[in-house]
């Protein structure tokens, strides 16, 4: 404690440039701190506020297209869950649990279609492309969502 009072008093003999350069220093370094800590705290606040967003976000509409054309479309919000194919292509299956729908024992060399996994909100996508099968999902309600 005295130790430091000292070293301020020699400070200031050094004369007032010493002190004023330092005063500028710190209070720049400050200032760099408070930039430094919002631009993370911003960063973290965006973050959780998307996942809470995807967390949140209304359970949509899955759309199952085959070479373009859509053959079902299911509210996921109300279906119960199930495993069910479609009439056009029944190499491909679908898996409804909790409100989110994934492909499951697809006929196809990739599998990349059900490594995609659950899909439950709007504008989340799987294709199956040796099956020309799409499935999407679609805002249940007509909101528009401009961060996507
Ligand atoms: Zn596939």
């Amino acid at each position: 404690m005295n130790k430091k009072s000292n070293c301020k008093v020699n400070q200031l003999d050094k004369g007032e440039e010493l002190v004023e350069s330092r005063f500028t220093f710190r209070f720049r370094l400050r200032i760099e701190f408070w930039l430094i800590l919002g631009v993370v705290v911003l960063c973290a606040g965006i973050l959780l506020w998307r996942g809470i967003k995807e967390k949140t976000a209304p359970i949509g509409i899955a759309v199952i297209s085959y070479d373009g054309e859509v053959q079902m479309r299911i509210d996921l919000s109300s279906e119960q869950d199930k495993t069910f194919t479609f009439e056009k292509n029944p190499k491909v299956q679908f898996e409804i649990q909790d409100h989110a729908i994934r492909f499951v024992h697809v006929e196809c060399p990739d599998k990349l279609c059900e490594k995609s996994g659950f899909l439950r909100v709007e504008n989340q996508t799987a294709v199956c492309l040796p099956n020309r099968t799409t499935l999407t999902i679609q805002g249940s309600g007509g909101e528009i969502d401009a961060f996507v």
